[in-house]
């Protein structure tokens, strides 16, 4: 467990660097790793190929990530024998709605705010965040559920990520204010080229469908 915490610790530092709510691009990281791999290491294994069967193949998202790691025989064999249970089964709707790699991004979800929440109490770590990318608002809610109230973490956290979105505000104030005909002379900064996407991305949750019971 210590183990886990340390890599994840690892991870989330190197994420903070980059754009985009270090959880969010964690996550997808894990699970672009994991999609490349999970049908060569699982063709053979039984309880795999039942839970593969039972989710009726992967969601199109991540059915997609899959087919980029290749593995045309791997492929053929367990869709052909999914071809094989649709057609006995014509009609039925699916046991789940999420595939087995929304499952694991889910509970990579849950660990990674757990150790995030953990490690925002650590100077080192509070200090990268502070220079870094913050938390999405889905996130953002998510760890500080870990943080108890009144905390200085909890504090710490919330101001920290509420100076971030403040900047972004800005941001988004720049463009409206030099998308008017009287400023259209004026250069967007760096940090306004980019903003109106990076705030879209604080919103999308793009892990919502998985928390819902497959
Ligand atoms: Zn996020
Ligand atoms: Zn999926």
């Amino acid at each position: 467990m210590q183990k886990e915490k340390d890599l994840v610790r690892l991870a989330l530092l190197s994420e903070m660097k980059r754009q985009g709510c270090p959880v969010c691009r964690l996550i997808d990281k894990r699970s672009t790793e994991r999609a490349k791999t999970v049908l060569s290491e699982s063709v053979l294994d039984t309880e795999f190929r039942k839970d593969f069967l039972d989710a009726q193949g992967f969601c199109g998202l991540h059915a997609e990530k899959v087919l980029e790691g290749g593995r045309p025989l791997s492929h053929a064999i367990l869709y052909q024998s999914l071809m094989g249970h649709m057609r006995r089964n014509l009609g039925k709707r699916r046991k789940k709605d999420s595939c087995l790699l929304c499952e694991l991004e889910r509970t990579n979800e849950e660990a990674y705010v757990r150790f995030f929440a953990q490690c925002s109490s650590e100077k080192d770590f509070f200090e990268v965040y502070r220079e870094g990318s913050p938390l999405c608002f889905c996130h953002l809610e998510m760890t500080l559920k870990h943080l108890r109230r009144e905390s200085p973490e909890r504090k710490g956290l919330l101001e920290t990520t509420n100076q971030k979105y403040d900047a972004l505000f800005e941001d988004l104030e720049g463009i409206k204010r030099k998308s008017r005909h009287e400023h259209a002379h004026e250069a967007w900064t760096k940090s306004e080229q980019d903003a109106w996407k990076r705030v879209v991305r604080l919103f999308t949750d793009p892990y919502a469908y998985r928390r819902k019971k497959g």
